[in-house]
């Protein structure tokens, strides 16, 4: 009897894949450990590379990982690796930017298992929780009482508290909050030793008594007490003084504190990136959420007068003061959602200033913000604009982030890494600090955007570097030399936010100077004396030269002939390289943009999330892998498989990584070299198949409906037998369409429109095709149904098998070409094979020599009746004149007698949303009289065949499960859904199948 547990999905046990390789190192270590911990012990060489990488521009394979499942598991750990020497890391989110969460170690992951709110007082407004806690889950917790944890890192969704104080993590409001050490009353830590303690606030006298012992807590106590009594003076002149400084350990904070009489030892560990002790438990203090907020957005004729202006501003109280230059500008422009925000800034504007205040209401915001205008509009500011509501204040706070994705979706070689991104002055030297690191960049003959917090002083500034080249290393070392030299000049900080990893150690000693550096390093051997936890970090030897993912000496090779059109990505090397490793991947729901990554979100595993694929594939191209284990069935299995192709990630991941479009290309390939399934075939091919249903109707669906049928699919064909298959329709929309004949003539016609018959449609839903008629036909639109054409070929492109994917589009075009030509539009009713025709035709055909066209967006004015083109001109223009049917009667505001009642709960399709065009649905149901909750959901999990294959069922209701979830808590009545699949995995759950959006407009007509 096969196990149908709701929760892990590969344990299923029809399931193929455990989400890790059966290459395991160190195989007696593994069995040590397994018998000490309960959480996992993953040695495997999937595991390995999947935690090689964080956020930054560096890669170090570690030598396992644990997944801990408490204290004792990291004692254990920790006290077996010391006894052998060996290193060990702890982990969050692994969203560091410096490279401090990668290392040769074994990796604690603690935001698989200690993730949880442990205590929350909110009287005494503190919480205690575990270290892998996420910060964005901790404060929707805290948000119930009015109060957060106020450090706001603006990654905060996808880090843990463990890694915002192993970073001291700060964010956008660091004028009003400081960092995170403002904010720890108390740790519990498993010591190098293996110790379990409690660091807290003592007094010096007990400081002094614990130093007695001869314990390592004695000795740490005794070197703690050292520095307070013996290098005051020492820290106090080197130490610069800033709100942004999170370089070295923290012991300016921890002498101040000693003035007082005491020190807070879990405070020293802020900032300590895993290299004095393992957090497993931290008491915070919080902070009232602000009743509201109020911004302004001030323009500059250049970034040295926003520069100028910063002190100034300074003096009104923001809570937040950030900068925008214009190379970032001029990126937001480029993209449809800013370019109506930058067109309103005033002609001239170079660069601008967010300034953000708290406000106990309303009017008091508008003060502040009269306040501030008054004071510096017209003086250094162009001009102002307000925003006070808080969609216009989220829409300000977007604009000043949105350029950033653009400038990390390069494609070539050359990329914004981060290595002294965040450096910080005092606001006052800006402009001079500004003026100089721009010559720096200069000098060494590369460009940078300038952005985020000018209010604290730290700047984000990402030099465009080329590592692969040894220039481009030695670039990258000059700029980092040269900069710092400017920081240590202007009284500032080598790291003002993202911390030292293995960029910003060696600058520390330029920084703190030779005496406090080896104060640093006497603090670490106190702690750590075998430099055992995170070792290298801080104040250790790594090189920042060192361990980068791209070097010199970095080879790619794909084994194999890329299929599909990879010019707009400069190659399919361009694409698998592409993720940087941010990790946004990792979110929830709703802080993702929507839909990436739902596998992730239902394992909870970091092979399902793009970052584990991308960084799987890439490694395996650049020689992790043999060319033989690339392609072999665990690959496979574990690593592509899984991935739904939902497209999700091509429009949510900053770097707009196309997993989907990866897959696509790997499967292929996999085709080739091992052959393809008959399950495979027969899913790729469903288009013909359909044809055979539909004719044998109702035989076909009496076939599948017989005692043990669903028992022999799953035995023969693999196919889930919980799930009910596909009905066939006997009259087809095409069969109904001829018998009824179109009802508006081509002459008294608004518009033309050929609807192409999807297989889904034609087949399976003919009620939707009809619907879709009827709507077009009430809004005086001609319509036909075109001949000679083939199935879309999204299944065969969705199981890889792109050689007849390419077939069909070829024969599509060829069949549709002359009557877009001939400025007919053509509608699609299944969103998925809209898409097909709007964006991977554009994929599969190759570029036309003749025409030179590679752009992959068609710019013809639509009206025109231009001369045939070659094939991929073809497909270019029809995929501008490609339709979903509800986009359709929205583009082009089609007049409808309608008049609906009720309320419907929308779900609309991930490929939709993918390419934006999901909205459509929404407006044209409003219009049509609803009331819609459009659910902020992502993808079904049903994704075409995915659902249906047997050992990816429990998978599929995994994903599935989330939307039914937001399905049950919407207050909207009937579901409705544009996508077949969908409408199967939501059929499955709730008992009927939902019906598809055009149906309901259909209904409406008066
Ligand atoms: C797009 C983007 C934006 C970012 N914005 C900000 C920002 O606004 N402000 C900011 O401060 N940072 C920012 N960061 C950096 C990073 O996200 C934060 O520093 C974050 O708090 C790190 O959390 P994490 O869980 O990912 O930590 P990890 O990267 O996993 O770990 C960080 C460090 O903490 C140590 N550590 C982790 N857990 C423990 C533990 N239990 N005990 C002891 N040490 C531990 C690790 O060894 C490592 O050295 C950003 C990163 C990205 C990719
Ligand atoms: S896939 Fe995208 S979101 Fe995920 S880690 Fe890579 S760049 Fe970040
Ligand atoms: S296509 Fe979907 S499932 Fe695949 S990696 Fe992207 S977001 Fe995840």
């Amino acid at each position: 009897m096969a196990t149908r547990d709701a929760g892990d999905p590969a344990r299923d046990d029809r399931a193929n894949y455990d989400y890790h390789s059966d290459s395991v190192a160190r195989t007696g270590f593994v069995s040590d450990l397994v018998t000490l911990v309960d959480g996992e012990v993953r040695f495997d060489e999937y595991s390995r590379q999947l935690y090689a990488t964080d956020a930054s521009a560096y890669e170090v394979t570690p030598i396992g990982v644990v997944f801990p499942t408490s204290t004792d598991d990291v004692a254990s750990v920790m006290e077996y690796c010391a006894d052998r020497e060996i290193p060990v890391l702890p982990r969050g989110g692994g969203t560091s930017l410096a490279g401090q969460s990668v290392n040769e170690a074994v990796v604690l992951d603690f935001t698989r298992h200690m993730g949880d709110l442990l205590d929350f007082d909110p009287e005494a407004e503190t919480a205690r929780a575990q270290s892998g806690i996420v910060l964005g889950e901790l404060n929707r917790a805290l948000a119930e009482e009015g109060l957060k944890f106020a450090p706001d890192p603006a990654w905060r969704d996808k880090s843990a508290l463990g890694g915002a104080i192993g970073n001291n993590s700060t964010g956008s409001h660091s004028l009003k909050y400081g960092k995170t050490d403002a904010y720890i009353e108390e740790c519990e830590v498993v010591l190098a030793d293996g110790t379990v303690t409690t660091f807290g606030d003592v007094t010096l006298d007990e400081l002094r008594e614990g130093a007695g012992d001869d314990s390592l807590e004695g000795r740490i106590y005794a070197e703690v007490l050292r520095i307070v009594e013996e290098e005051r003076d020492a820290v106090a002149e080197v130490f610069p003084q800033l709100k942004r400084n999170v370089s070295g350990y923290n012991l300016d904070r921890l002498v101040e504190e000693a003035e007082e009489g005491h020190v807070n030892l879990a405070r020293l560990l802020a900032g300590s990136e895993g290299t004095l002790a393992i957090v497993t438990e931290a008491t915070v203090s919080l902070e009232p959420i602000p009743e509201t907020k109020a911004m302004a957005l001030l323009t500059y004729g250049s970034l040295n007068d926003a520069m100028e202006d910063v002190a100034p501003i300074l003096d009104h109280d923001p809570s937040a003061v950030e900068v925008l230059d214009n190379v970032l500008i001029s990126l937001a422009e480029d993209t449809e959602e800013f370019r109506d925000v930058v067109e309103m800034l005033p002609d001239g504007t170079d660069s601008v200033l967010l300034v953000e205040f708290y406000a106990t209401d309303d009017e008091d915001g508008r003060e502040k913000v009269s306040k501030l205008r008054d004071d510096r509009e017209g003086v250094r500011a162009l001009s102002a604009m307000e925003a006070h509501d808080e969609d216009e204040r989220a829409r300000f706070w977007k604009l000043r982030k949105s350029g950033l994705p653009i400038l990390l979706s390069r494609t070539t070689d050359a990329k914004h890494i981060s290595f002294i991104e965040d450096s910080a002055v005092p606001p006052e030297n800006l402009p001079e600090y500004v003026a100089d690191f721009q010559q720096v960049l200069e000098d060494n003959d590369t460009f940078a955007s300038v952005y985020a917090h000018a209010g604290p002083g730290c700047l984000h500034v990402r030099p465009l570097v080329n590592t692969k080249s040894p220039a481009g290393v030695n670039q990258m070392e000059s700029i980092a030399d040269a900069v710092t030299d400017l920081v240590v000049e202007y009284g500032g900080s080598v790291s003002g936010e993202h911390g030292d990893g293995r960029a910003r150690t060696q600058w520390n000693h330029k920084l703190y100077g030779d005496h406090v550096w080896e104060v640093f390093r006497d603090l670490k051997t106190a702690f750590d004396p075998d430099w055992l936890l995170n070792p290298g970090q801080v104040c250790g030897d790594v090189d920042m030269t060192e361990n980068l993912r791209f070097d010199p000496g970095y080879e790619f090779d794909s084994g194999f002939d890329p299929t599909l059109n990879w010019e707009n990505e400069n190659g399919f090397e361009g694409m698998v390289e592409l993720c940087h490793g941010c990790g946004g991947c990792r979110g929830g729901q709703e802080t993702t943009g929507g839909v990436m990554c739902p596998t992730y979100r239902a394992a909870d595993e970091e092979i399902t999330s793009t970052r584990g694929r991308a960084n799987m594939l890439r490694q395996a191209m650049s020689g992790s892998l043999s060319d033989e284990e690339q392609f072999d069935v665990e690959f496979m299995h574990e690593v592509m498989d899984l991935c739904i192709g939902c497209k999700g990630c091509a429009k949510d991941c900053p770097s707009e990584v196309d997993m989907a479009k990866l897959k696509a290309e790997v499967e292929h390939e996999y085709h080739e070299r091992h052959g393809t399934s008959l399950r495979d075939r027969i899913f790729g091919n469903i288009d013909r198949l359909s044809s055979l249903g539909s004719a044998f109707a109702p035989v076909s669906n009496w076939a599948t409906e017989l005692p043990g049928a669903r028992f022999v699919a799953e035995k023969v064909l693999g196919i889930a037998s919980e799930r009910s298959l596909p009905t066939f329709h006997r009259e087809t929309l095409e069969d109904w369409f001829e018998e009824r004949g179109t009802r508006v003539s081509e002459e008294e016609a608004t518009r033309r429109v050929l609807l192409f018959p999807d297989t889904y449609t034609n087949h399976n839903h003919p009620e939707a095709g009809k619907a879709a008629i009827r709507v077009l036909e009430a809004a005086d639109v001609h319509v036909r149904i075109p001949s000679g054409v083939a199935g879309s070929g999204r299944p065969a492109h969705s199981k890889g098998l792109l050689d007849t994917a390419r077939e069909q589009a070829e024969t599509n075009v060829d069949a549709l070409s002359s009557f877009v030509r001939d400025g007919w539009d053509v509608v699609v009713v299944e969103p998925s094979d809209a898409v097909m025709f709007q964006s991977d035709y554009l994929d599969l055909l190759p570029t036309d020599e003749s025409s030179g066209s590679s752009s992959g967006q068609y710019t013809e004015p639509r009206s025109a009746a231009p001369e045939a083109g070659g094939l991929r001109t073809e497909a270019e223009r029809l995929a501008a004149n490609t339709y979903g049917i509800c986009e359709y009667l929205d583009a082009f505001d089609l007049d409808l007698p309608l008049s609906g009642e009720g309320s419907l709960t929308y779900h609309g399709h991930c490929h939709q949303k993918a390419t934006k065009k999901d909205g459509h649905a929404v407006t044209v149901l409003r219009t049509a009289g609803y009331e819609v909750d459009a659910l902020d959901s992502g993808c079904c999990g049903m994704a075409g065949s995915f659902g249906y294959e047997a050992e990816h069922y429990s998978m599929s209701k995994a994903v599935g499960s989330i939307l039914f979830e937001q399905v049950e808590e919407s207050d909207g009545g009937e579901v409705v859904a544009p996508g077949a699949s969908c409408r199967t995995q939501l059929g499955d759950w709730q008992g009927e199948e939902p019906p598809h959006p055009i149906q309901k407009v259909d209904e409406a007509l008066r």
